[in-house]
């Protein structure tokens, strides 16, 4: 068996130090750490340009595991919903252009006032059954991300692997999952959904902790080990389909781990993915 915990499995998603630093800044250090992967957000990319972040990236070396995020597709109106298509025809090009293992989706909540739980995941479907039409010619890779259920108002609609998987079921292409633990990990299903996902839809594999105390349910994400998620246990069911791209770190942490200086956080990050995932 390879040793799996290797860094060369090691991506960071740049969230994890996105407060005190800019993205190259955060690129130098992942570089300097010997971590080989890195997942950026879109506003990252903004903050010096596509161009010189794919330059960037070049010099040091990195792979992309993923760019975050397109989706956020239900609207209230016909307008606002092919806005949204334009900007994840966006969201295509970064990913293209970092050639990023995938494009990340968050699908988008409900719209402002709405009520209509169905017609929202109805328009889910639909953007992105355009987003995979869209994405045919460059081959780029949709993950659907489903979102822990406390997100289904204001974030996602999609809500588990399952539901994700139906998506990718009715759309086809190149339309896989996100599964990350920290959304994920509490699901009863969760090892039959990845055994359905199988390699060839296990687009991204995201890993965080979930703190027993949670303070803030968006921005108090733990580090691995330092919570309740048997991070080891769904990363060896990935693993036994066949998933051999990156363990990705994705960490949002306010109060913690984004006021840490970026060597600590990285080293800490190294640490923990070879002792606890
Ligand atoms: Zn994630």
């Amino acid at each position: 068996m390879p040793d799996i915990s290797d860094i060369s499995r090691l991506s960071i998603n740049l969230a994890t130090v996105r407060e005190r630093y800019k993205i190259t800044e955060a690129l130098d250090a992942v570089a300097r750490h010997g971590i080989p992967a890195v997942a950026p957000w879109r506003d990252q990319i903004a903050q010096i340009g596509l161009k010189a972040t794919r330059q960037h990236i070049h010099k040091l070396g990195l792979k992309v595991s993923g760019v975050c995020r397109g989706g956020m597709f239900p609207a209230r109106d016909k307008a606002g919903f092919a806005a949204n298509l334009a900007d994840n025809a966006r969201a295509l090009e970064e990913a293209i252009e970092l050639e990023a293992d995938c494009l990340v989706l968050v699908v988008g909540g409900m719209p402002e006032g709405s009520r209509d739980l169905q017609g929202a995941r109805q328009q889910v479907q639909d953007g992105i059954a355009w987003l995979v039409e869209k994405a045919k010619p460059s081959g780029t890779r949709i993950a659907i991300e489903p979102l822990h259920p406390m997100y289904c108002a204001d974030r996602s609609v999609v809500n588990t692997m399952a539901q994700a998987l139906d998506i990718c079921d009715a759309v086809g292409g190149t339309v896989g999952v996100a599964c990350d633990v920290y959304h994920v990990w509490w699901d009863p299903n969760l090892r039959e959904q990845i055994a359905r996902a199988g390699a060839s839809r296990l687009h991204a594999f995201h890993i965080c902790d979930w703190l027993r105390n949670t303070k803030d349910l968006l921005l108090d994400r733990g580090m691995m080990g330092d919570g309740v998620i048997d991070i080891r246990q769904i990363r060896t069911w990935v693993e036994a389909e066949g998933y051999v791209k990156f363990h990705e770190v994705e960490i949002f942490s306010k109060d913690d781990w984004w006021k840490r200086d970026i060597d600590d956080v990285l080293a800490t990050c190294i640490q923990r993915h070879r002792d606890c995932c």
